[in-house]
């Protein structure tokens, strides 16, 4: 006789991930708006990189990536034993929860914060707590004020996926000074490249400055290696230590680690999707407010979208009328932002697509 096996509490409550949706039926060439992939794709240098690599593919990985933590060090400025790379941030996030949070803890974010710390806290068996945001922005007293005894780690995406907005560096700093030291404070900061403020900070004083920050960082975003599964992080020397010994030995793959470091080896191919976003994050957030839709003010790669709540003009309506033009973009629902859409910033046809669009949509509706 065969029985159902349970498996640890917290697990069946997960509502799996489910990613940006990346074709449309009866679509050959859909506009994929909906996962913040960057506009302009990979280096060519990281894709010449990963073919070369396919004559290896019988070889082990460098289980410590040891050439691409150099690299980073030598571009961050950090050394390279407090780096630990990750298949994906996603993969680090979840290693940070196995080793400090389980059942009885809680594990901490703010309203409309990344997705992957409920889930990595729930797989642990710990409690997702989520603090209130102002304005879609996470607010550094309502975070304080959920801490209990049980808080084990504060996640912070800094900018925030999927609302685009940010925490400034000396706010993010009063946030780690009043937490207790017994809190991992993880700063988020996979969209850090995009960033063009003088007053925001991706964190690397912060890990400096003690034992309980961790930064983490990666290549799906800027870098355009989502494909690959590439991330890391800047820990404490003690974290680092754990998280060398709960990883799987080659948890990075060799593609992922030649590509990667082709990839941080091509700054002019940065400095174009840089510019590139920061040219159609602002054009298109206009062209979006012209049309009346609330735009929630971004430093990502994406807009936030706000639409009317009345049916026909709604965020399902318009994500239906867009999806009709070949244009995907994301739902963001399980987000708790059911009258929004996300809208990665991608290629100039693209971006002029979802503006023609939506500038449709808003008029056609108007006139009900
Ligand atoms: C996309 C994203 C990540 C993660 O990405 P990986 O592909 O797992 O490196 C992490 N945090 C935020 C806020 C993101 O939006």
């Amino acid at each position: 006789m065969s029985v159902v096996l349970t498996p640890r509490p917290g697990i069946l409550d997960i509502t799996p991930y489910v990613g940006g949706k990346s074709t449309l039926a009866g679509e050959a060439s859909a506009i994929k708006l909906s996962s913040n992939e960057s506009a302009l794709g990979p280096s060519p240098r990281a894709i010449e990189a990963y073919k070369a690599m396919s004559t290896d593919l019988h070889r082990y990985p460098d289980g410590a990536a040891t050439a691409l933590r150099d690299a980073l060090g030598a571009l961050h400025g950090l050394a390279p034993e407090r780096i630990v790379c990750g298949s994906g941030s996603d993969e680090i996030i979840d290693l940070l929860a196995r080793a400090y949070a389980g059942p009885g803890d809680e594990v901490l974010y703010s309203a409309h914060g990344f997705l992957m710390y409920a889930l990595a806290a729930r797989g642990v068996g710990a409690t997702p707590v989520a603090a209130p945001e102002r304005n879609l922005t996470a607010d550094v007293d309502a975070l304080l004020a959920q801490v209990s005894a049980r808080t084990r780690i504060v996640f912070l995406a800094n900018p925030n996926n999927p609302t685009g907005t940010y925490v400034a560096a000396d706010a993010v700093k009063r946030l780690r000074a009043e937490l207790p030291d017994r809190v991992l404070l993880v700063l988020d900061a996979a969209y850090a490249e995009f960033v063009e403020r003088p007053d925001y900070d991706a964190g690397v004083a912060l890990v400096d400055g003690g034992e309980n920050v961790v930064m983490t960082r990666t290549f799906s975003k800027i870098y355009s290696l989502a494909g690959l599964r590439l991330g890391w992080a800047y820990c404490p020397p003690s974290v680092v230590a754990v998280l060398n010994r709960l990883r799987g030995p080659f948890n990075v793959n060799t593609a992922a680690q030649v590509a990667g470091l082709a990839a941080l080896g091509d700054r002019d191919h940065l400095e174009r999707a840089r510019r590139h976003n920061e040219h159609w994050l602002v054009r298109l957030s206009k062209r979006l407010e012209q049309c009346g839709l609330a735009v929630t003010p971004s430093v990502g790669n994406f807009v936030l979208v706000r639409f009317a709540a009345e049916p026909g003009r709604d965020a399902k309506t318009a994500d239906g009328f867009l999806q009709k033009r070949g244009i995907i973009v994301r739902n963001v629902d399980n987000y708790g932002l059911p009258d929004c859409l996300r809208i990665t910033i991608g290629l100039d046809h693209e971006m002029a697509a979802v503006g023609e669009a939506l500038e449709e949509f808003t008029d056609d509706t108007k006139e009900r």
